[in-house]
């Protein structure tokens, strides 16, 4: 179907003929509204200035300023993150016979390519010091985290913080061999979610890790930090404002796990 506007004219026998031009009485080309803002922006900017620059420049600082006009306001791309030249860590490995971290190690190494086990692959995240972000909010001690979960930390927890929950002290980033079977010293062989910035431990002096404990009772044996008694500050509870607010937040708690551990000051996006 042509399109634009129709002209009539006759030819010199007196026929009456017509024609369509390609062009609207609006002066925009049929179809090109499918191009969007950028164009019609174009085209006015054209108009307003083709009579001092050249069609090339015209046509630049409408692009430019196009862009800018209609998709600035985008969030921050992934991808504009800088990938860090360097991995840099302090791995640990605990050691269950011993009841505590050992062969305390420093890796340097060029951040690409990470090793399989220095990157989680739930989460993107890595064991590097360079993809943590360290939180401030006060009155917690500094601590870090991997930087994809930075914002939502922050803001949780100085929302909580705000309204006056006990929260004492938290840990994030701690590079440690924590999980998985042994080796034959009683080493633990897997990473932590820790390792990769993607676990919160919350008041572990009141939020105890505990093993044999399917259910919580007094069966159950503490092998790290202090005894979970839900109802004292800073001891955390299923139903109370703090493991809600973090669940909200997309982490999941440790007294909830299944199985034989019951991790009471734990938090993290796979629930390990
Ligand atoms: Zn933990």
């Amino acid at each position: 179907m042509p399109g634009g506007e129709r002209f009539h004219f006759n030819d010199p026998r007196g026929n009456d003929l017509a024609i369509w031009s390609d062009v609207a009485r609006d002066g925009v080309r049929p179809g090109a509204q499918r191009v969007g803002p950028l164009l019609l922006y174009y085209r006015l900017m054209r108009s307003v200035y083709l009579g001092n620059l050249s069609k090339a420049t015209v046509a630049l600082v409408a692009l430019l300023l196009g862009q800018a006009l209609f998709d600035a306001p985008r969030p921050a791309r992934a991808a504009e993150r800088q990938t860090p030249a360097t991995c840099t860590y302090e791995a640990q490995t605990w050691n269950v016979a011993l009841q505590r971290s050992v062969n305390a190690q420093r890796v340097v190494h060029p951040y690409s390519p990470l090793a399989l086990e220095e990157q989680d692959p739930v989460t993107g995240c890595t064991v590097c010091r360079e993809d943590q972000e360290i939180l401030e909010i006060p009155p917690l001690a500094p601590f870090a985290v991997c930087y994809r979960f930075a914002p939502q930390v922050r803001a949780v927890l100085t929302a909580l913080i705000r309204q006056g929950q006990p929260i004492f002290r938290v840990d994030g980033y701690r590079v440690i061999r924590s999980r998985g079977p042994l080796d034959g010293d009683g080493n633990r062989t897997v990473l932590s979610n820790h390792a990769y910035g993607a676990a919160l431990d919350f008041n572990p002096e009141q939020n105890g890790l505990y093993d044999q404990c399917p259910s919580f009772g007094p069966d159950c044996r503490l092998v790290r930090g202090g005894a979970w008694r839900p109802g004292a500050p800073g001891s955390l509870e299923q139903h109370g404002m703090i493991v809600k607010a973090m669940r909200e937040a997309g982490f999941r708690w440790g007294g909830e796990r299944e199985g034989n551990l019951k991790d009471f000051m734990h938090f993290s996006v796979t629930g390990d």
